[in-house]
């Protein structure tokens, strides 16, 4: 099956998912991995399936940024990104891929993505996960107190990141904020999109660290070269 083709039927099976968790009114605990997603590649979706398992998540929300205000440079199109996580979502059932952010015209902030989700989805209970590098920097974010009350943190391991340092700035955080942030390890998987990027620059392989369908978007579409 073409790509063009896979997207479209990624996109159809995410609107069915979608469908099947907003009809559902008792409680639901929803994970939120928030991202570039410049690409999307397997340390984001072992570490989300690990926590949502771990945690006993119903699930687990797949947000890419549209215009992030800290991070400039993004070459690749947001679009571009989002189809890139809706194929890497679309087999798990518990995985829903949300284009709320990129549909934003104005900067994207997750205080905003948070208050949506509030308002939309008042039966649902919130855990925002960042790897251990992105909760270092989450009091740099807009809003850091409200996003403590709108959501639980859940810090997750990432090689490269000394734990020690971000459970120093976890314990700070709490204590500032006065609010509970959850660390967990996680299995580690030494990948990053900066490494991904730099790879595909020069024409190297980066197969079994992104989903091939993704690979085969990459190829298709003429991105990262
Ligand atoms: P880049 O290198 O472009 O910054 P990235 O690999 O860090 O890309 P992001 O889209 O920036 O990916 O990250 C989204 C979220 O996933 C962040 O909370 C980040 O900490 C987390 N994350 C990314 N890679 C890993 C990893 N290997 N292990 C654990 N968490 C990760
Ligand atoms: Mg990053």
């Amino acid at each position: 099956m073409g790509i063009d083709k896979q997207v479209i039927d990624a996109t159809e099976r995410n609107r069915q998912k979608l469908e099947k968790f907003e009809a559902f009114n008792e409680k639901v605990k929803v994970g939120i991995l928030g991202g570039t997603f410049d690409p999307i590649h397997y340390a984001h979706l072992a570490t989300a399936e690990f926590i949502r398992d771990k945690y006993k998540l119903d699930y687990m929300f797949f947000i890419p940024t549209g215009n992030p205000p800290h991070k400039l440079g993004i070459r690749t199109d947001k679009y571009d990104r989002y189809n890139m996580v809706l194929l890497s979502t679309a087999s798990n059932d518990r995985f829903i891929a949300l284009d709320l952010e990129v549909k934003r015209k104005k900067s994207t902030y997750t205080v905003d993505t948070l208050k949506d989700l509030t308002e939309k989805y008042p039966n649902a209970d919130l855990y925002f996960i960042t790897g251990a590098d992105a909760i270092c920097e989450v009091d740099t974010w807009k809003d850091t107190a409200e996003n403590f009350m709108l959501a639980t943190f859940i810090a997750a391991t990432r090689p490269g990141i000394s734990l020690l340092k971000a459970q120093e700035k976890i314990e700070q955080l709490e204590r500032k904020y006065d609010t509970n942030i959850i660390s967990v390890y996680v299995p580690s998987l030494d990948i990053s999109s900066t490494y991904i990027r730099e790879q595909l620059e020069v024409g190297k392989t980066v197969r079994y660290l992104i989903p091939e369908n993704v690979d085969i978007y990459i190829n298709k579409k003429g991105l990262y070269k």
